[in-house]
């Protein structure tokens, strides 16, 4: 078992029609929060939670694609984003508005949404040439960011679903239930009971121990089995090459205008922090 806290256990019930995915980030997600110099209370439960959701919806993907995850905000958050690939390497970050007063007193929708007018989007991305991915949207209404996807998955799935997220400046957690189609009354019985099993499930005990411990506490009465465990580890893609070609996007006027006071650019990426400085000389070499 890894001490690190970075954990994802993936479980079925009884005849396999009815699953449970646990995951946990405790060293990735303290890296994450370095990144994010001072984040508000709120903001980084934001950004754990959906970090963390991220994490499990991809667990339920079947290509090797991913699943980015974005609240676009009204209020203090202008923007918080996750992403999760097929093999479990993940990014996240957030941006708030400028000049906030008392931003760690701040609530849950004083941060998402003030202005009623907040999006939350889901894509899912096959990787595929030549083919575009879904992306899903509905208003950012609920009371946390658990109320939110759970509106996502009620609106988009053909499938039953149940999540809970919680977090600290020490780790995030989640746990994700969801039910395949079938007819049959005593599978009905089972999801019940999985159903009543997540709601009883104190969000301190899930944060605090590790998902192999909630998974025997909680489920020790039901017949279950693990179907996969993995290690989610945060990695930024990152490199020279991205960042030069999203220069150049910028049009070679602007990247004169840019360069015109400091002779070089710098550009720091926004997940890792890592800078990437261009000189003049570079700079032209783009348009030529
Ligand atoms: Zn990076």
């Amino acid at each position: 078992m890894d001490s690190s806290n970075d954990q994802l256990v993936a479980m079925m019930f009884g005849n396999g029609t009815t699953r449970a995915n646990i995951a946990q980030i405790g060293s990735s997600w303290r890296q994450i929060l370095c990144n994010h110099n001072n984040l508000p209370r709120e903001a980084s439960n934001v950004l754990g939670q959906l970090t963390v959701a991220s994490i499990l919806l991809s667990s339920t993907i079947k290509h090797k694609g991913s699943v980015a995850l974005q609240v676009f905000g009204e209020g203090a958050i202008k923007l918080a984003f996750a992403e999760c690939n097929y093999d479990f390497t993940f990014k996240s970050t957030i941006k708030l508005r400028k000049n906030l007063k008392n931003p760690n007193n701040l609530t849950f929708k004083e941060m998402v949404n003030g202005g009623k007018k907040g999006v939350f989007t889901v894509i899912i991305d096959q990787k595929i040439k030549n083919h575009t991915p879904y992306q899903g949207i509905i208003p950012l209404e609920g009371e946390n960011l658990s109320e939110i996807i759970k509106n996502y998955l009620k609106n988009s799935e053909q499938i039953d679903s149940d999540l809970i997220l919680t977090s600290s400046y020490k780790t995030a957690s989640g746990m994700l239930i969801q039910k395949m189609p079938t007819k049959k009354d005593e599978e009905d019985l089972e999801w019940s009971k999985l159903k009543k099993i997540i709601r009883k499930i104190p969000l301190n005990f899930l944060n605090q121990e590790n998902v192999y411990t909630t998974a025997s506490h909680f489920f020790e009465n039901l017949e279950n089995k693990i179907l996969k465990t993995k290690i989610p580890t945060f990695f930024c893609h990152c490199n020279i090459e991205r960042t030069m070609k999203m220069l150049k996007m910028l049009g070679e006027n602007e990247i004169k205008r840019l360069i015109s006071s400091e002779k070089k650019i710098e550009v720091t990426c926004e997940f890792c922090n890592k800078l990437f400085s261009f000189d003049e000389e570079t700079c032209y070499r783009l348009f030529n």
